[in-house]
């Protein structure tokens, strides 16, 4: 953050006052650029014993597959968010859905809130998607997902499927492993 969104002005980074972390503050108007983590929202859309992949058509990881799921904006809901990524991404309609996976990313300021929904109606490949389809366990291309969230929550998906019992998934995904 090297010039202040507000005045223009060069930033200085420095701790303020009443704070414990080093910002980008500006010394003309003294706004203070606070950086937080981004929510990134998504669906596990299923259909009968097949959930819903795309194949991204965009950086990073493209060509590899992954669950509709993309930046939360300002004027929407956390479901709100997964439903539209659905939409963009697969051309499909998710209902029923339900909070399934959180992943902490803290060492890339990102939360991934993973919701798990029905599938209602057809679906198509969006603007950012090469292709999508609906795929059984068996049909899984492990070693083609885009992300490690992404194998996170279909693995939880069909783990739970065997048991019968969806719980709600928290975890913490650190530095150390690509994703
Ligand atoms: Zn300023």
């Amino acid at each position: 953050m090297g010039y202040c969104l507000q005045c223009g002005t060069k930033t200085r980074i420095e701790v303020p006052k009443g704070d414990n972390r080093e910002r980008a503050v500006c010394p003309n108007c003294h706004y203070i650029h606070y950086e937080n983590p981004k929510i990134i929202c998504g669906s596990l859309v299923v259909s009968g014993d097949k959930i819903l992949l795309c194949k991204r058509a965009i950086e990073p990881r493209y060509g590899y597959w992954t669950l509709p799921a993309g930046f939360m904006e300002l004027d929407e809901t956390l479901d709100q968010g997964a439903a539209r990524e659905t939409v963009e991404e697969a051309q499909a309609l998710v209902i029923n859905q339900k909070l399934y996976c959180i992943y902490n990313l803290p060492y890339l300021g990102q939360v991934y809130m993973l919701f798990r929904g029905e599938l209602d109606g057809g679906y198509g490949a969006g603007d950012e998607s090469l292709e999508c389809g609906l795929y059984r366990e068996d049909q899984i291309p492990w070693d083609e997902l885009a992300f490690r969230s992404i194998r996170r929550t279909i693995e939880h998906y069909y783990a739970d499927r065997k048991t019968g019992h969806f719980g709600l998934h928290v975890e913490t995904l650190s530095r150390k492993f690509e994703d």
